[in-house]
């Protein structure tokens, strides 16, 4: 079965996150996509298939040499974004695009235009799957999950190339941060992984934002505003003095891009009494997060010392970190991945992730993960899209990869 069937299996299947639920995995949909993949991964002859109780998929391709080659993993996340509905999905496959504006029937104002998809260019010739319209497509991250699903079947019907043990996982509710909260890395017992969630073909990517998450909570004093006179101290008008001090010109998500960090006040639950403001603060550099999270403290401070009665309360939680501190000490794993796109017919394209994954986590807690491109584009929204030769190129990538590593083994 091809890498284009099976995505389109997976992406009908309802597999939409939900910070709202408390359960693991946060929406029954997962479940039911894990139980199939489960089903499939066993047909396909892999060993110690296992979906455990917090619904996270694990399975082996067995070695194939003798020689000991140490375990490495794949792995995708099945949940989708909660930002959009992922209700029936319908995919279409656009063949050999050419350039032409790609019209998503079920609402016509949805149009993928080169002139606005720059990505396109490079994809003349390729066949191009989109959603319809209403709903996003999901190549994020069942394009990762098909890829490794046939990477697998290839390996399992390639004995004659020589790999070490080759673990997979596929995880619950990455796109709500909890992908790596009951990820069992001694049970998964690899040296290294790679999520395959990434985008244009070729990426390889091995540096991410360290965060930290600030809550600022300004309390004041309510009282009836007809009598409030001399009394009254409004926790809404701190918080607004406070966030039109915060840098707007620099160090905001709006005016800063490639190794820039900044700080973005993003949520507010406001009323007199109290008003809480959420800021996240973002750097490459996790020495830096102290010193923005201090220009923020100052400012709010200030703020509230020039209002007698006004309090404030600080909460600073950690994110997660940037996952080049750990893999700069395990060079060859980044190595490896770009000899393997190499291999491919690719030219390795890095960059920094603006943002966080499964596998900046994943690295801390023992398992060095770099992410690979999937071939995902505009995630998260209803003109995502992905390519299915880039899909090809991904599976092709995760061959070479076992490749590598088994061959690097055997020359000691
Ligand atoms: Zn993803």
């Amino acid at each position: 079965m091809s890498v284009l069937d099976r995505f389109l299996r997976y992406v009908a299947i309802d597999t939409r996150a939900d910070e709202g639920s408390k359960s693991c995995p946060s929406t029954p949909g997962q479940l039911v996509l894990m139980r199939i993949l489960a089903a499939e991964l066993d047909r396909l002859g892999l060993d110690d298939v296992l979906l455990d109780d917090n619904g996270y998929l694990m399975a082996t391709i067995p070695a194939t040499t003798g020689a000991s080659v140490p375990a490495i993993g794949f792995i995708a996340h099945v949940d989708t974004s909660p930002e959009m509905s992922a209700t029936d999905v319908r995919p279409l496959v656009h063949p050999a695009y050419d350039g032409r504006d790609l019209v998503l029937p079920d609402d016509p104002s949805a149009v993928l235009r080169l002139s606005e998809q720059p990505d396109l260019l490079s994809q003349f010739g390729h066949d191009i799957v989109t959603a319809s319209g209403l709903t996003l497509l999901g190549a994020d991250d069942k394009a990762g999950v098909a890829e490794i699903v046939t990477a697998a079947d290839y390996l399992m019907r390639h004995p004659e190339i020589a790999h070490g043990p080759i673990r997979i996982a596929f995880t619950p509710d990455e796109e709500i941060g909890r992908g790596a909260d009951r990820f069992d890395v001694q049970r998964f017992g690899a040296v290294c992984a790679y999520t395959l969630d990434g985008g244009s073909r070729g990426e390889l990517e091995y540096e991410s934002f360290s965060a930290d998450a600030m809550t600022l909570t300004f309390n004041g004093f309510n009282t009836h505003p007809g009598y409030a006179q001399g009394r009254m101290v409004n926790a809404i008008r701190l918080a607004a003095r406070f966030i039109d001090r915060l840098p707007a010109q620099t160090m905001s998500p709006e005016t800063t891009g490639g190794h820039e960090g900044f700080v973005h006040p993003y949520q507010l639950e406001a009323s007199v009494d109290r008003t809480r403001v959420k800021v996240l603060i973002r750097d490459f550099v996790t020495a830096a997060l102290a010193e923005k999270e201090a220009l923020v403290e100052r400012l709010a401070r200030e703020v509230v010392a020039s209002v007698p009665g006004a309090a404030l309360e600080i909460r600073v939680e950690e994110s997660y970190r940037n996952m080049r501190e750990v893999l700069d000490r395990h060079p060859d794993v980044v190595d490896r991945a770009r000899e393997a796109i190499r291999r491919a017919g690719l030219e390795p394209i890095e960059r920094p992730i603006r943002g966080g994954t499964d596998g900046s986590r994943l690295s801390f807690m023992g398992l060095p993960t770099p992410n690979l491109f999937a071939g995902e584009h505009n995630f998260h929204s209803r003109l995502e899209w992905v390519s299915v030769q880039d899909m090809e190129k991904a599976v092709e990538v995760i061959v070479e990869l076992a490749r590598v590593w088994g061959e690097r083994a055997a020359e000691g």
